[in-house]
């Protein structure tokens, strides 16, 4: 399974700049590319030098993180995100990149299931059509957090296939699944084509629906089985990139070469306790 680096690993410890080429040094096979990191590139680089530093690597862009909060919102702040995703959707046209991550709302109050769900597919279609021309993909990621309105596996695939395009899938991430207990065995039932990201993370020993998301740990140090999902998206055909995806300020404290370094080995460790090939 190849292996993919999300920026949110050294947010607060590099830039876009310097995680390229750390990552393509470290012989990462793509790059999750955070919007925020990539404004900032922006301000000293040049879209062209990015699409360069991609056809002379190994390493490829994989997605932008992240659409963040884009249900419950009123018009003005939604069409601003509508802003970023013609960014991304620009950008990405020309380092080939396709695909961007949404990310649901926190603490919306009392709203109805039926209600979440008809906001969301309603924001996922107003994206759909902004960018018909592109068939640019969303993925869309739950949040294993109590106060989040998707929270669970169940309740983001519910909402795929009520929205049933193409171009809209999920974001599967272990700390998610273990985050809020959910179904795992319904991994098994969702279809290859409909994982559109698989995050790749640990946690501590701590209960779900408690922990959060500073208590994420290198694959293969925590308390989730990683081994089960892998497994289980595995029989669906799914076959990677695994994106190593951390939010531990302690990982930030690193030499960001050096957490880099080390989130590849210590997914390479998990892989190799499952004869998978990196
Ligand atoms: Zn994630």
């Amino acid at each position: 399974m190849k292996i993919a680096f999300n920026q949110a690993t050294t947010l607060e410890s590099s830039t876009l700049y310097d995680d390229l080429r750390y990552c393509e040094e470290n012989g990462y096979d793509f790059i999750e590319i955070r919007i925020d990191k990539l404004k900032e590139y922006l301000i000293e680089h040049t879209v062209e030098e990015l699409k360069q530093f991609f056809q002379n690597s190994h390493i490829k862009p994989l997605s932008f993180n992240a659409i963040e909060f884009f249900i419950f919102q009123p018009n003005t702040t939604f069409n601003l995100m509508k802003e970023d995703v013609r960014l991304v959707e620009a950008v990405g046209k020309e380092i080939g990149c396709d695909l961007v991550v949404v990310v649901p709302t926190f603490d919306i109050g009392d709203i109805t299931w039926s209600a979440i769900k008809e906001e969301t597919s309603k924001r996922l279609y107003e994206c759909l059509t902004l960018t018909e021309a592109s068939h640019f993909r969303f993925a869309l990621e739950f949040v294993g957090y109590p106060h989040c309105s998707i929270n669970t596996l169940d309740g983001a695939y519910e909402i795929v296939k009520e929205v049933n395009n193409s171009r809209v899938g999920l974001v599967v991430d272990c700390f998610h699944l273990y985050a809020m207990n959910s179904n795992l065995s319904l991994l098994g039932e969702i279809a290859n084509e409909e994982i559109f990201l698989f995050h790749i993370d640990d946690a501590e020993d701590i209960p779900a629906g408690v922990i959060r998301d500073h208590q994420r740990v290198w694959p293969g140090d925590g308390v989730i089985d990683l081994e089960r999902i892998i497994k289980l998206l595995q029989a669906t055909g799914f076959d990677g990139p695994a994106s190593i995806e951390l939010f531990r300020p302690e990982y930030w404290e690193l030499e960001p070469n050096e957490c880099i370094k080390v989130g590849k080995e210590k997914t390479e460790l998990v892989f190799s306790r499952l004869q998978l090939k990196a």
